[in-house]
């Protein structure tokens, strides 16, 4: 399960930027905790760009005080997959490699823009001057006991300018603005959402086959494991399908051998019947086939003759397979033309629903076999896939 492991080493960085008592570090610890509780295989990171800041330097609210360049590097560093990263405070970001990597980062200055593309998403926490003087001065006076003549001589010689003049700006390079109030409940609920649905993206499972990437294999081949579903439920061999004709689907099928007592009702079959009910054969040579499992021997010289352009298919079939494991059909230089297979796309999943479902027979059968072959198992062993092209 190459494909797995690598898309562990993506990363969703957020940035949560923002003035001087702004709410960032508040934002963050609760988008955190809230992440981890949608998400429990989670463990997201902070980092602060305060880890940054240069030794000799005292003003943090000027840019200058600020490493940018190293920030920009561990921003590489973890879109790279590295483990381990140092930090110039002497601090380091852990990353263990087969939890996804989710790291939170807070700071005035992150949304500068060479730092844009080094994010999922750009968050900006925005207060108010007044409600960010009057935070400092109960964080600053009634917390940590300064004076408050030097608490207010700070915040205006210091933090309201840098604000307004270099952190105030890059306001406009974010995706969504928060309000910093007490109640945001409806805002971080908004935000979790979004970081759930990148959580998704990041733990789609990619194509394992020499096909480029793309979206739209992964929609239709999931349309066709719904298919599948329904065989499965129908205690059938899963196996779906679905073909494609310029981007619109124009026929599904799923297995009904058993329900039909014919061998020939291949999810394949019943796609082409129904295609064939409303167009001419001659769609198929436009036509994409997405299905869970290697078409057999007679699909898939059943598809030959109707010229079909491509097959997309998740796992062989090793007994009846016509596109490579047991036949090369596709290949044979007879009368009609080749066509191209591309196998492995979604294939951990098409194991398993075949598992699923002889797991599910094993144990309905009058006289259940030995109990270790009901176990599901999980392990999916790598596909040759020379085999096929
Ligand atoms: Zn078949």
């Amino acid at each position: 399960m190459d494909n797995m492991k690598a898309s562990k080493s993506e990363s969703i960085i957020i940035a949560i930027a923002g003035g001087p008592y702004a709410g960032k570090k508040r934002l963050c610890n609760e988008l955190l905790t809230r992440l981890e509780a949608l998400s429990p295989s989670t463990k997201a990171h902070i980092l602060h760009l305060s880890s940054f800041m240069y030794p000799e330097q005292t003003d943090r609210y000027s840019l200058n005080s600020y490493d940018i360049k190293a920030y920009k590097e561990t921003l590489v560093a973890i879109q790279g997959g590295k483990e381990r990263i140092p930090l110039p405070d002497g601090k380091e970001l852990c990353f263990s490699p087969d939890r996804d990597r989710v790291v939170f980062t807070e700071g005035y200055y992150l949304l500068l823009p060479e730092l844009l593309p080094s994010y999922t998403s750009k968050l900006f926490v925005y207060a108010d001057g007044d409600t960010r003087l009057e935070r400092s001065v109960i964080r600053r006076v009634c917390g940590d006991h300064e004076i408050l003549a030097e608490v207010l001589d700070d915040f205006v010689q210091n933090a309201k300018p840098a604000y307004e003049m270099a952190i105030h700006p890059t306001r406009e390079n974010a995706d969504i603005i928060l309000p910093q109030r007490a109640n945001i409940q409806s805002a971080l609920l908004f935000v979790s959402q979004h970081l759930q649905d990148l959580l998704e993206e990041l733990n789609q499972p990619k194509l394992t086959s020499s096909v480029q990437y793309d979206p739209l294999h992964e929609k239709y081949m999931k349309l066709a494991h719904e298919m599948a579903e329904t065989s499965l439920a129908n205690r059938e061999v899963p196996v779906g399908c679905v073909f494609v004709y310029k981007g619109e689907v124009i026929g599904k099928g799923y297995n009904q051998t058993n329900c039909s007592l014919s061998g020939i009702r291949h999810a394949e079959i019943i796609a082409i019947e129904q295609i064939l009910e409303k167009y001419p054969s001659s769609v198929f040579s436009e036509t994409t086939l997405y299905v869970t499992v290697e078409p057999c021997l007679m699909c898939a010289a059943a598809l030959k003759q109707l010229h079909i352009e491509a097959v997309y298919f998740g796992c062989g079939n090793d007994r009846f397979g016509g596109c490579g494991s047991v036949f090369s059909i596709n290949k044979d230089p007879s009368i009609d033309p080749k066509y191209s297979v591309y196998p492995g796309l979604f294939r951990p999943e098409a194991v398993m629903l075949m598992r699923r479902f002889y797991v599910q027979e094993n144990a309905k059968a009058p006289v259940p076999q030995a109990k270790k072959q009901r176990i599901l198992k999980h392990n999916i062993e790598q596909m040759d896939l020379t085999r096929y092209v």
